[in-house]
């Protein structure tokens, strides 16, 4: 069900995002940076959606100067990535947690685990209790 490839991040699962969503979206999927890379241009974009380009094209989508090597992002991207805040890819299932970025994968793992486990109504409902 979920084969999609890991492009971008939906802009509006973000509660921090404020002005920075311009600065921080990929110019490729138009979501906000998955591990995003810096091509000798200087343009930045997610690392899965700058490979996909360059299977078509060896020329930076942005002003189109030839694209040979990747780099690490400018560390004030990758600080501003790391102080995102994202809701959990679970909410639709009743997860209300909201985890900083570079702290998703691990979240994600966990709550596909008590998903699970939690798929019953009364457990599921069980949350909801003050
Ligand atoms: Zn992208
Ligand atoms: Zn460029
Ligand atoms: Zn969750």
């Amino acid at each position: 069900m979920f084969t999609r490839v890991d492009l971008g991040y939906e802009p509006s699962r973000f509660v921090n995002l404020g002005d920075f969503s311009d600065d921080l979206s990929c110019p490729i999927c138009l979501g906000i940076f998955r591990e995003p890379v810096t091509t000798t241009c200087r343009h930045v974009f997610c690392k899965n959606c700058i490979k996909m380009w360059s299977m078509k094209s060896m020329t930076c989508p942005v002003d189109r100067r030839k694209l040979t090597k990747l780099h690490k992002p400018p560390i004030l991207i990758e600080n501003m990535i790391n102080k995102l805040l994202i809701k959990c890819d679970y909410e639709e299932f009743g997860c209300e947690e909201i985890i900083e970025l570079p702290l998703l994968e691990q979240h994600l793992k966990c709550c596909a685990e008590s998903q699970s486990l939690a798929s019953t109504p009364i457990l599921f409902s069980y949350g909801y209790i003050k």
